[in-house]
């Protein structure tokens, strides 16, 4: 065997096995592949191999979109015939709120170029008599999708890797990884068989590695132990049945050819045809996490018992919806461990704190990902970065707070919403509330219905006080939900008087020592702040894309403080640690980072009156001039007491109206919260959630970290060149400048449907031509209609521009407008007092 690798990858289920080969295919000669047991071993073996084009993101989208394109190459290359069978998916809707959420979807494929098809009940009785529609309003259809044989597919995979040089050992099982500065030692031990059991032998070897990737499956947490991480993929029971042949349906298959996937999302179950009986797939409530903290031994591709119980109710519903399947009986069963996530998307990307370590865990649809987690991981490894925004999958977007409990819990309700109607203001409730700031009693006693962000309980909204537990879960739809009116009031009061905006979930960390500033001018590619005053800047990736959006503060000299978006704490925190890291590696002085997350509250008080509200409050200074233009600018910070509360106070605001951020030492918060409240009384200070902060942001063009700011695109492509100075050297900006601009990031007014808005997801059209997407959406009160930001083809990024964009399948005016269209000159933020 050979001792030492560029990339040792392990795992040889499907995933492992897409991502070896893809290295070969991306260039790199030498990379092995290690498997404890045969490959496909693991969840592969047992997996219905349906490929579900249907889904909500749209890096997700694009991993599934290339695997399916992918796999209908491999024939082709290795011989093997994956058993790939193009039968189309049919996805049935029995409410209107399904169709919705069809639409939106449709949207998502559209932006991605996913094909799709809509049928009307009648039409789906014409095309497949077996179905009972009286029921149904109607269908999206994609002709494309199917399923695969994940067996066969992992075995051309694999003799395509070998073809291209990968080496592929199997019975060793990694047991231990070791950094040497440069690489992995790996140390492997021989698997060999006793009494049915696959059992470590004596004999081990050491691997030097460049690069290790884990794809390891249900044995996640292990891997986790070995890496001294907290991985949160965990299995859940899944369970399918296979009838006997249908004769209803052999019969049909006398003139047609094979059966499109049916699934009835509603009754929580995909079917398909298999020997001319169906294969039924639910997605039952209670199935139960799996090997929480480790595979036994004895579990090798084995299966769980069935649970008929746990299932009854779908097995009814596929009768209810396929009549002639009631007389047949079932022939087969399995029940294995599927490995889920809190949020449902694998964990794909550089593995937290360490060097040449990726992660490629917790795969709930891994038949589909393989391959295009192979792509675009490989891509990222040997390129240095995805063509897609790959952060959705990152694993760094789960912190240190994550425990295996939690992880449980979670993955569990994962597991039971696949079909639960998706709405983009969904809020999960298990595990909740878990990560709270002081003043969350105070909020929820006052109406807040929160948000879960990173864990943080946030405030989305305040509703009527004393509502229902119930109140969020009904108020959430496609179009505007219950909760619309209650944004609109608060937007309307951050225009027009004051607000008070929970930000305590902002990432916040502190760089300081003698080469702190020295590393931040080349980390991020603005100007540094002088001491005491603001800026807003960005982290770029070697490829010259986002990484990162920071609020950097200079508290002194050599002390910076730095806010960046509260999702992404853990992931922000990692790439500074590992750039200080790069940076005093290179020669440079001592720097120092710490994340104080943690121990920094944050309100944003905003709108015309916040001046007034905090006037009262102030007593270390004369309260007329403390907070005037002159004593404390826009885009500065200062030391003020406000009551018995020191607090760092920035003159920013994200809704684009006079505002302050008071950063405050959180264990004061809720005196500080007490102290507001009573001020702002008589000045009208209304609680506002991220909601209609959100809407606000747009009308004043702010892009969003995780919507207009990614790894797909650079600061120039989201047209914020006025914070980026090209006369300094950082990293980055070579690659930035190589790229140029490919689309540009754009705000739109939209003449929208009279009850929706959009979500931030939906093509963008000149003429019959797609030129673009949109990234964020919702409702302007400043305009009196809706809003969106998005990309455009550059040669269309201009003021006035009229375009199209798409929303519940119809087509609605759109028109580019100037950046900033509310308050464009920012008279109303600089006002004096
Ligand atoms: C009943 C059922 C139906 C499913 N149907 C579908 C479907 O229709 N479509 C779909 O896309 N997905 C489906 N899935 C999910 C799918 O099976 C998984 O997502 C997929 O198999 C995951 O692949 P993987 O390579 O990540 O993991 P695995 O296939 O589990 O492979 C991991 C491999 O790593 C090896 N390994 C672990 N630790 C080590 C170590 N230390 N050293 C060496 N080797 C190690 C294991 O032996 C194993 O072979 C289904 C799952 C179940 C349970």
């Amino acid at each position: 065997m050979k001792t030492h690798v560029k990339a040792l990858v392990v795992g040889g289920g499907a995933v492992g096995t897409g991502i070896a080969y893809h290295l070969a295919k991306f260039g790199w000669d030498d990379v092995m592949l290690m498997e404890r047991d045969e490959l496909t071993s693991g969840s592969t073996w047992h997996a219905a191999g349906l490929l579900p084009l249907f889904n909500m993101g749209y890096a997700t989208s694009h991993i599934h979109d290339y695997s399916v394109k992918f796999y209908k190459t491999l024939e082709e290359e290795t011989g093997l015939n994956a058993g790939f069978s193009v039968v189309g998916n049919l996805r049935m809707a029995q409410t209107q709120d399904r169709m919705d959420e069809y639409m939106l979807y449709a949207s998502t494929a559209e932006t991605v170029g996913i094909p799709y098809e809509w049928l009307t009940p009648q039409e789906i009785k014409e095309r497949y008599p077996l179905v009972r529609t009286e029921d149904l309003k109607g269908a999206i259809y994609h002709p494309t999708d199917g399923y695969i044989n994940p067996a066969d597919v992992t075995m051309a995979m694999a003799k395509g890797a070998r073809q291209r040089g990968v080496t592929i050992e199997r019975k060793w099982q990694v047991d231990g990884y070791d950094w040497a500065g440069d690489h992995w030692n790996v140390t492997v031990t021989k698997m060999v068989e006793k009494g049915g059991n696959l059992v470590p032998s004596d004999e081990q070897m050491v691997i030097a590695a460049e690069h290790v990737v884990t794809a390891t499956g249900n044995h996640a947490q292990r891997t986790a132990r070995l890496l001294g991480l907290k991985i949160p993929a965990i299995p859940v029971e899944h369970q399918y049945i296979v009838t006997e042949p249908d004769p209803a349906l052999v019969d049909w298959r006398k003139d047609n050819p094979e059966h499109p996937v049916l699934r009835d999302a509603d009754a929580k179950w995909y079917v398909r045809e298999e020997r001319g009986g169906w294969i039924l797939g639910p997605y039952e409530y209670g199935a139960p996490a799996r090997f929480a903290y480790d595979v036994p031994e004895t579990f090798r591709a084995d299966l769980f018992p069935l649970d008929l119980e746990r299932i009854e109710e779908e097995y009814m519903s596929m009768i209810h919806r396929i009549p002639s399947s009631e007389t047949v009986g079932l022939k087969d069963d399995y029940n294995g461990p599927i490995c889920y996530t809190p949020d449902g998307n694998p964990l794909v990307g550089p593995a937290p704190g360490l060097r040449n370590m990726w992660l490629a865990e917790g795969f709930s649809f891994g038949i589909t990902a393989a391959g295009g987690t192979g792509f675009y991981l490989a891509q990222m490894m040997v390129e240095g970065e995805a063509e897609i925004d790959m952060a959705s999958l990152d694993p760094k977007r789960y912190g240190p707070w994550m425990t295996t409990e939690y992880a449980v819990t979670k993955n569990e309700e994962c597991y039971s919403h696949v079909y639960i109607l998706h709405h983009p203001d969904e809020e999960r409730e298990a595990a909740r509330p878990l990560r709270t700031a002081p003043a969350y009693d105070r909020q929820k006693a006052a109406g807040a219905q929160f948000g879960q962000v990173n864990g943080w309980e946030r405030p989305n909204y305040y509703g009527p006080k004393d509502a229902p537990d119930s109140f969020d879960h009904d108020a959430r739809s496609f179009r505007r939900g219950g909760w619309w009116q209650y944004a609109v009031e608060e937007a309307k009061a951050i225009r027009e008087g004051v607000g008070l905006i929970d930000a305590t979930a902002f990432a916040k960390h502190r760089i300081s020592g003698s080469g702190a500033t020295a590393f931040l001018d080349w980390f991020t590619c603005n100007k540094l702040p002088k001491v005491g005053r603001i800026n807003l800047t960005y982290a770029l990736t070697d490829a010259g894309t986002t990484r990162t959006e920071y609020t950097i503060v200079r508290l002194a000299e050599d002390d910076y403080y730095l806010v960046s978006a509260g999702a992404w704490a853990a992931y922000d925190g990692d790439y500074l640690r590992k750039s200080i890291e790069d940076f005093m590696a290179a020669g440079g002085d001592a720097v120092w980072a710490s994340e104080v997350t943690n121990q920094w509250g944050v309100f944003a008080i905003a709108g015309p009156k916040s001046r007034d509200v905090l006037k009262a409050l102030i007593r270390d200074a004369d309260p007329e001039t403390a907070l005037s233009n002159k004593r404390f600018p826009w885009l500065s910070a200062r030391e003020i007491e406000l009551g018995m509360c020191p607090v760092n106070a920035i003159r920013v605001a994200y809704t684009g109206e006079l505002g302050w951020e008071l950063h405050h030492p959180v264990e004061m918060q809720n005196y500080l919260w007490d102290r507001l409240m009573e001020a702002g009384a008589s000045h009208g200070l209304k609680l506002v959630g991220a909601r209609a902060q959100n809407w606000l942001r747009q009308e004043k063009s702010y892009r969003a970290f995780g919507t207009e700011l990614g790894r797909d695109a650079t600061p120039l492509e989201a047209d914020l060149p006025r914070f980026v100075d090209v006369s300094k050297a950082f990293r980055g900006k070579a690659a930035m400048e190589a790229l140029g601009v490919r689309s540009t990031c754009v705000t739109l007014l939209i003449d929208g449907p009279e009850d929706a808005d959009p979500w931030g997801r939906e093509a963008l059209y000149d003429g019959e031509t797609k030129v673009g997407r949109l990234t964020s959406g919702g409702y302007s009160v400043a305009f009196g209609k809706s809003i969106g930001m998005g990309y455009v083809t550059p040669a269309l990024a201009v003021p006035g521009q009229k375009l199209k964009v798409r929303m519940f399948n119809q087509l609605w005016d759109a028109e580019i407008v100037g950046d900033s269209p509310y308050d464009p000159t920012n008279e109303r933020i600089r006002a004096d007092g």
